[in-house]
């Protein structure tokens, strides 16, 4: 790696890069002399002058000054406190490029990293209204001077942006935001301070079911209880209806992570529902659930038809999570087998095989790079494997054992081109065929890319 010179990071001069790439972040990647600079809001194409204010052995952040050179995929962001809130990275980026972007992406990870040229990637296949896709919001509470704030960390800090609307939530996660901190400043609630760790409301998290409508409030404290909870509840009800669930969340910890383990029921159900296509799911406060609904069916519906799957398979759907493909791929394949190394995810994708009255899959807790050897070893073969790993991809072992049971499919749902395409390369140079690439739109307005894969085992008679 190119080692930086002093000249390049005095913070006193400007420097006029090209931006060549985001980030999966979003953040604008160019260079200074061959080292590489992030920087936020800028876009692909454009070139700019920027001051240095961060160094590192490897790389520097810089902050943008001036535009000099302009993309024509350039729009006025749509939320007012766009600048300084960490949520959405490129809604400076009109949607259409967004969406040709993350095909782009794909495609060059593909043939840089998987050595792969002629593969066909299909368009990003994006949101008809990529707006209020969300289904979960976790605001951090925080008081500033005696003045109450709800809404969302600055970038790279824990200061607290009090928006009134964010455009990516549904409106009652906004509204019941609303209410709880005109509820707090009426009634003089202690807000938690975490330099000192005393006070009591810590978070608000909202979700709710798309399908369903119903519509859960998590209050996370710093205690067991929240004084006045009562009438907050009372409140929220008046104006909400669809609420079905009203939860105290302990967390007396001096952590970043935003919830306890412990969960007091204050109004209603512990759960809510909702529906990934015709399953139903039952979502606690503490479940894993994928944050755009709409989005996560189109997915769901692309792996089944990857799969090709007749009735008649056993398949394996490694890194599972709470089961959601497992259960889509049981539609039409003789048997399911999930994988997962979080056992209470494996708990939920139990009950969910149960609450929808599905019998031909069975859940696993464990590595998938330690089970499917075992199972392998055992004799156990699938006909189609379907995984999706976080971000840093597949284990080597797993993908060893998958080349010698020679699945007759492998469908790779990914979130990372980069670790894809590095397992695309393994798999490809060791009996597969890469078929077709689809990108789909997870999170519009930010840098993330998910995308999903159809290989082939090639047959060697032919
Ligand atoms: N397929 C699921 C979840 C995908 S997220 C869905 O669509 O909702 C990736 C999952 O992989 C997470 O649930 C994570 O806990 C799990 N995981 C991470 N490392 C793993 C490993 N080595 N073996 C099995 N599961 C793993």
């Amino acid at each position: 790696m190119k080692q930086p010179s002093q000249k390049i990071f005095s913070q006193n001069k400007t420097f006029n890069i090209d931006i060549t790439g985001l980030t999966h972040e979003g953040q604008g990647v160019g260079k200074i002399e061959g080292f590489v600079v992030f920087v936020d809001g800028v876009l692909p194409g454009e070139n700019v002058d920027i001051k240095i204010v961060k160094q590192t052995k490897s790389y520097a952040v810089g902050r943008l000054v001036n535009i000099k050179n302009s993309s024509a995929d350039r729009v006025k962001p749509f939320c007012p406190v766009y600048d300084k809130c960490g949520g959405c990275a490129v809604q400076h980026m009109s949607y259409q490029a967004q969406l040709d972007f993350k095909k782009d992406t794909v495609l060059q990870n593909i043939r840089r990293i998987g050595g792969l040229q002629n593969i066909k990637v299909n368009n990003t296949i994006g949101m008809e209204n990529p707006f209020k896709y969300r289904n979960k919001v976790q605001y951090p509470v925080g008081s500033d001077k005696g003045d109450i704030r709800i809404g969302f960390y600055e970038t790279r800090s824990h200061n607290i942006i009090d928006s009134n609307l964010c455009d990516i939530q549904p409106d009652e996660s906004n509204n019941i935001r609303d209410v709880v901190r005109d509820f707090c400043k009426d009634e003089g609630i202690a807000i938690y301070d975490e330099k000192t760790g005393k006070g009591l409301l810590r978070h608000v998290m909202v979700r709710k079911g798309f399908k369903t409508e119903e519509i859960m409030v998590v209050l996370v404290v710093n205690g067991n209880k929240l004084a006045k909870s009562d009438e907050l509840v009372n409140k929220l009800l008046e104006y909400f209806p669809d609420i079905k669930s009203i939860i105290l969340n302990v967390n007396t910890r001096n952590t970043n992570i935003i919830l306890g383990d412990k969960n007091i029921c204050i109004y209603g159900q512990k759960y809510i529902t909702d529906y990934i296509g015709s399953f139903k799911f039952e979502i606690s406060p503490l479940s894993f659930f994928q944050v755009n609904p709409i989005q996560t069916e189109v997915l769901y519906e692309k792996a089944l038809e990857y799969a090709g799957l007749s009735g008649n398979e056993t398949v394996f759907d490694l890194y599972c999570g709470i089961g959601t493909i497992s259960l889509f791929l049981s539609q039409k394949a003789k048997h399911v087998v999930g994988v997962e190394v979080v056992a209470d995810a494996i708990c939920d994708a139990k009950r969910n095989a149960e609450i929808n009255g599905v019998s031909n899959v069975e859940f696993l807790v464990g590595e998938a790079e330690k089970v499917i050897p075992e199972l392998y070893a055992q004799g156990v073969k699938a006909d189609v494997v379907v995984v999706d790993p976080p971000r840093k991809g597949c284990d080597q072992l797993l993908l060893n054992t998958l080349v010698e049971m020679q699945p007759q499919r492998i469908v790779y749902v990914s979130c990372n081109p980069s670790t894809l395409a590095r397992d695309l390369k393994y798999l490809t140079e060791h009996g597969f065929e890469a078929k077709e690439v689809q990108p789909v739109d997870m999170f519009p307005w930010t840098g993330h890319v998910e995308s999903i894969i159809w290989m082939q085992l090639v047959d060697k008679n032919k």
